[in-house]
């Protein structure tokens, strides 16, 4: 593995940097306490070719790489999470049509995602009663001469009521062929039938939307089929192998803030006639917090770099997601701990980090699905 970064990935970590600390961070506070969705970022982002970083150029995205996208996903998460874990969506639901699209499903929606068009696109697999275990879903589509009809519900889609474009997973086959009769659909937004619902009230990542939805005969035309008849829970592993990439970049970005403002916040505060930096206790907290980054770091990149190379990065994606969003939560909650009792306030942003950094060790699989995943290769 090479650690050093070539003048693409370094100009796309430039180009983030400079637009989430310009832009994005000083929204970021705003942006949690409003549960605003942040638009008008996206559309920043999107201009700079950060919603489809790693698309092929010819449909519109940056094809700067695997890499190139984790590293702008650290820069975003770390300014603002909320707007961070949209672009990891947008970019997870751009590559897997730009992977297994037909020509024509290629042409009509990366452009549209890449450009910024559609503000989001989404990825529909979890239902109510189907999170960590989707072959048990239960939404279905069936042929209906010309068209599909999708009927069921999704449950927790970051974005969907901004997304112009849905990938949805549906049952084709019965309830007792699990994994293997599922098939996967591109179904517009606005196509009627498909309705958004209300936006979750979340613990953290306030500004980034989650919405259940709800098909009630939702009708698509037949060339709506997103890869083979039957074939859908494959796509949906292979992205999220992709997509845990994004979620422990998101998980380092917000680690690296929390880690900055605790490191400003205990040079400043001072007990004890002394700054509390020259405590002990506290210069052992922030070697633990800049050790355990580190790791989640090299992790990270070990499994972008084999993505990038073509190579198997399922098991390496999933140590990554699962050591980087738990030690988030650490780095987080000590972040809380050295901002004393202004720490569990509004005043600083430890608290908000906290809060977002919590979800990364549920979503795109829990820890318990990632440790389930390693423990498999483990034991061949
Ligand atoms: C903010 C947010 C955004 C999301 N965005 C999306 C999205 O855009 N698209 C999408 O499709 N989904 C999305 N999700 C859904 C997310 O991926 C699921 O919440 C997650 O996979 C867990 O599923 P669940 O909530 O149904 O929990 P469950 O599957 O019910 O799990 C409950 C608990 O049981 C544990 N568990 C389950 N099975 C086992 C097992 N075999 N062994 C040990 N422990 C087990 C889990 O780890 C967990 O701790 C999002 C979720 C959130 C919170």
């Amino acid at each position: 593995m090479d650690l050093e970064l070539n003048e693409t990935q370094k100009l796309v970590q430039n180009a983030a940097r400079d637009f989430a600390t310009r832009v994005v961070g000083p929204q970021a506070a705003e942006i949690d306490a409003t549960e605003r969705f942040p638009r008008d970022i996206l559309r920043g982002l999107a201009e700079l070719g950060l919603t489809a970083v790693n698309v092929p150029p010819e449909l519109g995205g940056a094809g700067a790489g695997v890499i190139s996208f984790a590293l702008a996903m650290q820069e975003v998460a770390r300014a603002c999470a909320s707007t961070a874990v949209m672009m990891s969506v947008a970019n997870m639901v751009g590559e897997t049509i730009a992977k297994f699209g037909t020509e024509a499903q290629r042409r009509l929606y990366c452009p549209k995602l890449a450009s910024g068009e559609y503000p989001m696109g989404s990825f529909a697999l979890s239902e109510p009663d189907a999170g960590s275990d989707p072959g048990g879903m239960r939404t279905t589509a069936r042929r209906d001469g010309e068209s599909w009809v999708i009927d069921g519900a999704k449950q927790w889609i970051t974005g969907g009521t901004y997304a112009g474009i849905f990938i949805v997973w549906a049952r084709t086959l019965p309830p007792e062929t699990s994994a293997k009769g599922i098939s996967c659909f591109l179904v517009e937004g606005g196509t009627p039938g498909l309705k958004v619902g209300r936006r979750e009230d979340k613990l953290g990542i306030r500004g980034s939307d989650t919405v259940p939805l709800e098909f009630d005969g939702c009708r698509v035309p037949a060339d709506a089929l997103f890869g083979q008849e039957n074939g859908g829970f494959k796509i949906a592993m292979m992205a999220l192998d992709g997509g845990r990439i994004g979620i422990s970049s998101q998980a380092l970005g917000i680690a690296r803030a929390a880690l900055a403002e605790s490191i400003a916040y205990s040079k400043e505060r001072r007990a004890f006639d002394v700054p509390i930096a020259q405590h002990q206790a506290i210069q052992f907290k922030l070697a633990d917090m800049q050790t355990q980054i580190d790791a989640a770091h090299l992790l990270s990149m070990r499994a972008a770099w084999l993505k990038e190379n073509h190579m198997a990065f399922s098991r390496e994606a999933s140590i990554a997601k699962l050591f980087a969003s738990e030690a988030a939560v650490r780095v987080c909650n000590d972040a809380v701990q050295i901002h004393g009792g202004y720490g569990y306030t509004r005043e600083f942003a430890a608290e908000r980090h906290l809060r977002d950094a919590r979800v990364t060790t549920i979503y795109e699989g829990t820890s318990e699905i990632q440790r389930m995943v390693i423990a498999r290769t483990v034991l061949g």
